[in-house]
């Protein structure tokens, strides 16, 4: 392998933005990766900036408003795909409590009456980055190896050992991986099946997570609308079932009437993939050897793009603390 001052074990938007960050403290960073961009996890999410099933709320909170600003500047640029979007939290209840986020968004309020569809009580209305990951982790690579990044596709890492023979600073960001790599029994997979349309023009984001259409998302990106969707948890099968289907375009009709018209001929894409759930994202440094770190950075639930710039500054602030390029 070429001189490496940092190793990153994944290329979803966990390991591409770490290591974009360590590149930019001035290191050789190198990535090592069974899957990359379009086959990762993270192709497979819209994605809304929303803190979804992610902890501990106070770390999620810092990391989620550095991300929150650092995708609001993304914005600006048409090559990232990244666009802002108002969103509507559906939720059944009257009167609902402020989210514990709810300080972190632009403009949040309780929507009006006239904006909620039948069967719901309240709702949460704000501003929020809309991350088209087709887009955006193709981005995240071209600014990677435009630094000098290099990633090596088709890497399988069994043990940690492989890693440190190459390097003695190593990021571990393989996401639900990191089960078999290190024996991390805290990770579970919660399966989600999306379906891909055509654009209608629609340009509102509407999540419902506990109403009576949950769970039921509606993502208008630039070039097309992601519907969804589900979240099963301990399923391991990325298969496409094929009556969940339907189900999600009913259900998202139940969020928006206008989509009421859409049918299974609107639709692109069905995708599947397992988000990396865990009690609490793993952020944390070790010392396995004198002279080598082993940084974690893994088990970002349903929030892994939504968390992705705040982990990663949190990687290269602990890393830039411990060594010098
Ligand atoms: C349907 C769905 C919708 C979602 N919607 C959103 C959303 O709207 N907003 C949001 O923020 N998040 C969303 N998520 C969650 C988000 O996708 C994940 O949290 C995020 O992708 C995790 O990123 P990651 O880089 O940590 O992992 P991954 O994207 O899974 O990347 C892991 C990388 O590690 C590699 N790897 C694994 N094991 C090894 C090994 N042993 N050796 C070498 N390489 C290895 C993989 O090949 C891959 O390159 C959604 C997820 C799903 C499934």
């Amino acid at each position: 392998m070429e001189a490496t001052d940092a190793l990153v074990l994944g290329c979803g938007v966990s390991g591409l933005t770490t290591a974009i960050l360590l590149q930019r403290q001035g290191r050789r960073v190198t990535i090592w990766a069974r899957d990359v961009p379009p086959h990762t996890t993270s192709n497979i999410a819209a994605a809304v900036w929303y803190p979804y099933r992610a902890f501990p709320v106070d770390r999620v909170l810092k990391w989620g408003a550095v991300a929150y600003d650092t995708f609001r500047e993304l914005a600006g640029k048409p090559d990232t795909g990244v666009i802002l979007a108002n969103v509507l939290d559906l939720q059944p209840e009257p009167d609902a409590a402020d989210p514990w986020w709810a300080e972190s968004v632009d403009g949040f309020r309780h929507a009006r009456p006239d904006e909620l569809p039948r069967g719901y009580g309240d709702g949460f209305v704000f501003d929020a980055p809309v991350i088209d990951t087709s887009i955006y982790l193709d981005y995240l690579r071209s600014q990677f190896e435009a630094a000098g990044g290099v990633i090596v596709a088709a890497r399988v890492v069994r043990d940690l050992s492989e890693a440190f023979a190459a390097c003695n600073l190593v990021v571990n960001c393989t996401g639900l991986g990191a089960r078999e790599l290190v024996h991390d029994a805290k990770l579970r997979p919660s399966r989600g099946q999306v379906a891909r349309i055509r654009h209608t023009g629609f340009r509102r984001v509407i999540l419902d997570d506990y109403g009576p259409n949950s769970l039921a998302y509606i993502v208008p990106r630039i070039n097309d609308i992601i519907l969804g969707g589900t979240a099963i948890d301990d399923e391991e099968s990325t298969a496409i079932d094929s009556a969940e289907t339907p189900a999600i375009l009913r259900r998202c009709a139940g969020l928006s009437p206008e989509f009421a018209a859409v049918t299974e001929d609107d639709i692109l894409e069905v995708k599947v993939g397992l988000r990396p759930v865990r009690d609490e994202v793993r952020l944390e440094v070790e010392t396995p050897a004198s002279g080598r770190w082993l940084i974690s950075n893994y088990g970002h639930g349903g929030a892994g793009i939504t968390l992705s710039w705040g982990c990663a500054a949190e990687v290269a602030e602990r890393v830039g603390a411990i060594t010098t390029p």
